[in-house]
């Protein structure tokens, strides 16, 4: 079965389609359509073995978007199907599942409603995947259509681990809990290092470091992700490019009565120009951050010190939430390409079976591996994520039930 996987921000699309079967999973191509500014987009598309296109052009509005992804994967010369007929199941990654959806679900009138409901709690996001789903559903009007949560995968967290100390009212009036997100990550990368551990992935306890520009991190015990540490929204938690994760609320109220702001330029405060960027002054990009910290910065070295000081309460406390734990996983942009990053985040941990090697952990950049010594009681692993993977095959399994 043909599945094209679509993930719509709020000025990009990333899209891949797959070939799935009961025993197969074949990426036929990917690509991604990035505003740039002033109406200029670049097209990227990539089939699988061949060459990677990349094309700059001007789209007049969203709905176009997806004509030029009909137009590169029916292409004569490089595309990989005769026509758009033959996908048979598009999945759409949708940011927010509230408490209603436990697993990816066929799209219907009903389920968009309630995703519309659940909108205003990821404002960036939802309002395009939602625009982008409905412009498939009428360029694609045979296939059938699902949604994909990153919520879902967190969904069945204890209470003790979602709900906050709080008045208990505003959890039942407003639905303020912990949620999580980058679910479909944790999943992937821990069913992964199940399977490169060849142990069943529910006898297992992993701790999951999701470390891109938004980053999260989760415990899962037994197969189900037990607490993470994003929450309500994807402010919380760690230390981010541009987001600073945890920090006492009660700064909160201060920053807003001394510096005369209203409480949503204080959110954005805390989530554009706070993290890695707040406290250096250099920028959001862990590359930066460390280039300057090699040069010397002392405010780059800090907010590098910060960040993964962190991970390394987190890693921590998983372990201790979960009585143990049997792996660690590095995923996305930092943690899959900064082995810096990854020594600094696992230093002083040998009190809780934690050893990297040096040589693995060095080589072992942008591609699967072990980086733990071989000694190492608790393995660690780094796992380039693959979300759109776990849509294609959530979409195919819904589809052929
Ligand atoms: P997104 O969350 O947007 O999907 P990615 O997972 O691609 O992002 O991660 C992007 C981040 O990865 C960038 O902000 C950059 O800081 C970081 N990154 C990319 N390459 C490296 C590297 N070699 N060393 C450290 N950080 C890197």
């Amino acid at each position: 079965m043909k599945v094209l996987t679509m993930n719509f921000g709020s000025s990009s699309v990333k899209y891949q389609l797959f070939e799935i079967t009961d025993t197969e999973k074949t990426r036929l191509a990917k690509g991604l359509i990035e505003h740039t500014g002033s109406g200029t987009y670049i097209a990227t598309y990539h089939p699988a073995g061949g060459e990677k296109i990349r094309e700059v052009m001007q789209i007049p509005d969203t709905a176009a978007y997806l004509k030029i992804i009909l137009e590169a994967l029916t292409h004569k010369k490089y595309g990989v199907i005769k026509s758009g007929d033959e996908i048979k199941a598009v999945g759409h990654r949708i940011a927010h599942g509230g408490e209603h959806f436990k697993e990816s679900v066929v799209i219907t009138e009903e389920v968009k409603e309630k995703i519309k409901e659940y909108a205003s709690l990821v404002p960036l996001h939802q309002i395009y995947e939602l625009q982008g789903m409905e412009l498939a559903e009428a360029l694609f009007p045979h296939a059938a259509h699902t949604a994909i949560f990153d919520t879902s995968f967190h969904s069945h967290m204890p209470p003790h681990a979602y709900i906050y100390p709080i008045p208990y009212h505003y959890y039942k009036r407003y639905g303020i809990r912990r949620y999580g997100f980058h679910g479909t990550s944790h999943y992937y990368v821990s069913l992964r290092a199940s399977e490169l551990l060849k142990q069943p992935y529910d006898k297992l306890k992993i701790i999951t470091c999701h470390l891109g520009n938004g980053a999260s991190m989760a415990a899962v015990k037994n197969g189900v992700s037990i607490d993470t540490s994003m929450g309500f929204t994807s402010l919380e938690g760690l230390v981010m490019g541009t987001r600073c994760g945890d920090i006492d609320p009660g700064i909160i109220p201060q920053i807003i009565a001394k510096e005369g702001i209203t409480a949503e330029e204080c959110s954005t405060l805390l989530n554009r120009s706070s993290g890695l960027v707040g406290i250096s002054g250099i920028s959001n990009d862990m590359r930066d951050i460390v280039a300057e910290m090699e040069k010397g910065n002392e405010m780059a070295k800090l907010a590098f010190d910060i960040y993964t000081y962190r991970i390394r309460k987190y890693i921590s406390a998983y372990a201790g939430a979960m009585g143990g734990a049997d792996a660690i996983v590095f995923t996305a942009g930092v943690g899959e390409r900064s082995p810096l990053v990854r020594k600094a985040c696992c230093e002083g941990l040998s009190f809780m079976g934690v050893t990297l090697d040096s040589v693995k952990n060095k080589n072992v950049v942008s591609k699967e591996g072990v980086i733990s010594d071989e000694h190492s009681p608790v393995k660690v692993f780094c796992i380039p994520t693959n979300e759109e993977l776990i849509m294609a095959m959530d979409t195919y399994k819904l589809v052929k039930s």
